[in-house]
């Protein structure tokens, strides 16, 4: 298979160059290699088959779910597993109809394209995307005014996957053009320690099974913070030890990335402390929060709060974000008097 990185796609911020290479390294190439996700495997194993059978290539396909879970992994995987090319780009990538238009017609049959931040696109690409997804059809205008007239071209038979973190962003005519849509799950403990073993042997770390069992439960869930956490504690290893990574050693790494037992690190605690000690727990806005922190309302949105909320640190509710009395306690905070009906 060729991956061909056709438009350059702007990392996150958090993920710089070399750790976009770490990522190419470490990404698993078929079904049998990526790790957890069962439902979501299943239903493409079986749709892969089907349309296998068929001759025809997969439908389209929406993934959705906070970075890092594996998504556009998930669409290489899936390109292998069909033998099919996949061009990677995404939404903020495609400014006008135009590049939509180029990145189609050179399409072949069979081919996958994946659209990141596919909640990015803007309305006019959007909607030649919808024709062309449902008919493979493009309608192109030629000149403008009373002259111009609409052109239909016909596309190779092609699969969208798309990615987002935001479902909820994408217009219900857009959503409905996919023929599946799945939602990536948080990753167990013992799903997240089976990456690390696997990267590591991928990067030839030694490390025993406490520390991985250690670093799975720091790593919020998520395959990306996984194998961040066992590059920064191999570097801690190579220098303050004899590169070798066990349980004591990962957890004075650990104690130096201040990162605690629940795999929160400084910016996470803020955000918690921000909501209780000027809030008094919440419920505060988003665009406050966003204010207070310093941090970007989508950041918050799509990476912070999914981890907090699914580990029963904080709740969305219709006034606005609230920690929980778990929150007060993990920071070791007694919740004040004006909290404490709050939190019944
Ligand atoms: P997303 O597109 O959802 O932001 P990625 O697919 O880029 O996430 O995944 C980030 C990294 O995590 C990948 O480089 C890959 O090494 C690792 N990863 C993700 N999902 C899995 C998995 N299920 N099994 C093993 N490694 C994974």
């Amino acid at each position: 298979m060729a991956i061909e990185r056709i438009v350059n796609t702007t990392p996150p911020d958090d993920v710089d160059a070399d750790e976009q290479e770490l990522e190419q390294t470490l990404r698993p190439r078929d079904f049998k290699s990526y790790v957890g996700q069962e439902r979501l495997k299943k239903n493409l194993q079986l749709a892969i088959s089907a349309a296998k059978k068929r001759g025809e290539p997969v439908d389209h396909v929406l993934l959705y779910g906070p970075p890092g879970l594996g998504k556009t992994t998930m669409a290489t995987v899936i390109a292998n597993e069909m033998g099919a090319q996949i061009r990677i780009t995404s939404g903020p990538a495609i400014e006008r109809a135009g590049d939509l238009a180029s990145l189609l017609t050179n399409l072949q049959d069979g081919d996958i394209l994946f659209i990141d931040e596919i909640h990015h696109l803007n309305r006019t690409v959007e909607e030649v995307l919808y024709s062309a997804m449902e008919d493979f059809k493009l309608d192109i205008m030629l000149g403008k005014g009373p002259s111009a007239r609409s052109l239909r071209l016909d596309l190779p038979k092609f699969t969208i996957i798309g990615a987002t973190t935001r479902a909820g962003a994408l217009g219900a005519p857009l959503r409905d053009r996919f023929g599946m849509t799945h939602r990536l799950e948080f990753y167990t403990p013992g799903e997240i320690a089976k990456i690390l073993h696997r990267s590591a042997k991928i990067l030839n770390v030694p490390i025993d099974v406490p520390a991985g069992k250690l670093l799975a439960e720091r790593a919020r869930l998520t395959p990306r913070i996984a194998n961040r956490l066992l590059r920064r504690v191999r570097d801690y290893a190579d220098i303050n030890g004899d590169g070798i990574i066990d349980e004591p050693l990962a957890h004075k790494a650990l104690d130096l990335l201040e990162i605690d037992k629940l795999g929160l690190d400084p910016a996470d605690r803020h955000l918690l402390s921000v909501i209780i000690e000027h809030h008094d727990g919440g419920p505060v806005g988003v665009e406050t929060l966003a204010a207070l922190t310093s941090e970007e309302r989508g950041t918050i949105e799509d990476f912070y709060e999914p981890y907090l909320m699914q580990i029963g640190l904080l709740e969305r509710t219709p006034r606005g974000r609230k920690v929980t009395l778990r929150a007060w306690e993990h920071l070791g905070k007694q919740p004040t008097k004006k909290a404490q009906p709050k939190l019944l």
